[in-house]
């Protein structure tokens, strides 16, 4: 039996690298497709060029993938998430909230990156619409992944990272400047997993230094919230954590209920009406969601 780090996840197939940093293409047994990339494994050689996973070793956290009916895992022990978006397109502040949620149930470190700062008559405007993430706390860089891409390097160091953007936002230009080589690893990545298919989604680990490791994933739009239930979602709002627990009702949905400390506390202004409401969207679907579906033991988000 040997350790290794999966450094590559295309479907069931895995990269795993080895201690001495080979790499070596490995499957799961029977139908188990519960690995991904960033976990550490234990591998058996089965040949000269292939391995088998035996077992993941705990993880420190774990990012699932959204838009799909079934939740899939996107990335494990991971310490920061970075969420790309730009001056231009426009972006989305819901999915902001969303990988905002998903990086505070996990307890991994959100950072914001305010990309293409260099289109300055934009600026104003998209930092305004910034202020309200800021104003809660979380960090906000800005560049220009086309000029200064390295001013995201210190963010980086000494942490494992997974970028997640809309599409247009730059993501692929700030990981092909700050990992040169990563055209060509997934190319050979590609290769070595036997996949000629690029339209499937695969999670890719590149160390950037010794200390330091990006995870990217081709097509990743938004990470998914639908094995949170509805507390966990509350709790992952960060400013509702102080009112939790003080509403009239224990289970108190935060509706209309008379003496709910989250409605109290929006109306004093404690809390951003714009986040509240972005709370109850995401519990709506949920409602929505648990209705249509026939297995579902407990609240589920989509
Ligand atoms: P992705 O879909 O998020 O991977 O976005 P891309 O990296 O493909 O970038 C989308 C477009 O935005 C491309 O035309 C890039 O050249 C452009 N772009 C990326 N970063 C910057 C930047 O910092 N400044 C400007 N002006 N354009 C950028
Ligand atoms: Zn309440």
């Amino acid at each position: 039996m040997m350790e290794g780090r999966v450094v590559a996840a295309h479907g069931r197939q895995y990269l795993v690298e080895l201690a001495d940093g080979t790499l070596l293409p490995c499957f799961t047994r029977g139908k188990r497709s519960d690995v991904a990339c960033g976990d550490r494994v234990d591998i058996m050689r089965s040949s000269d060029d292939q391995g088998v996973i035996e077992a993941i070793q705990p993880r420190t956290s774990l990012l699932y993938r959204s838009n799909e009916a079934k939740q899939k895992l996107i990335a494990a022990n991971v310490d920061q998430l970075v969420i790309v978006v730009a001056t231009e397109p426009a972006f989305s502040d819901d999915l902001i909230t969303r990988a905002l949620l998903a990086a505070e149930s996990e307890e991994i470190e959100p950072l914001i990156v305010l990309n293409k700062c260099d289109l300055i008559d934009k600026l104003p405007a998209a930092r305004a619409r910034l202020q309200m993430f800021a104003k809660l706390g979380y960090r906000i860089v800005e560049l220009s992944a086309l000029e200064h891409a390295e001013d995201l390097r210190p963010e980086l160091y000494g942490v494992t990272s997974v970028l997640v953007g809309q599409s247009g936002m730059g993501k692929s230009t700030l990981v092909n400047a700050l990992v040169p080589e990563a055209n060509a690893a997934t190319r050979e990545i590609s290769q070595a997993l036997d996949s000629g298919k690029h339209t499937t989604t695969h999670a890719t680990l590149y160390h950037l230094d010794a200390d330091s490791e990006l995870i990217d994933s081709p097509g990743l739009q938004e990470f998914g919230l639908g094995h949170l239930d509805r507390q966990e979602i509350e709790h992952a709002f960060r400013e509702f954590r102080a009112y939790l627990g003080q509403c009239r009702f224990r289970d108190c949905r935060h509706n209309q209920e008379p003496d709910c400390a989250l409605i109290a506390a929006v109306n004093a202004g404690d809390i951003d009406e714009k986040r509240f409401n972005a709370y109850h969207r995401i519990i709506g679907t949920q409602r929505d969601r648990k209705s249509t579906r026939l297995n579902s033991s407990h609240d589920q988000i989509s």
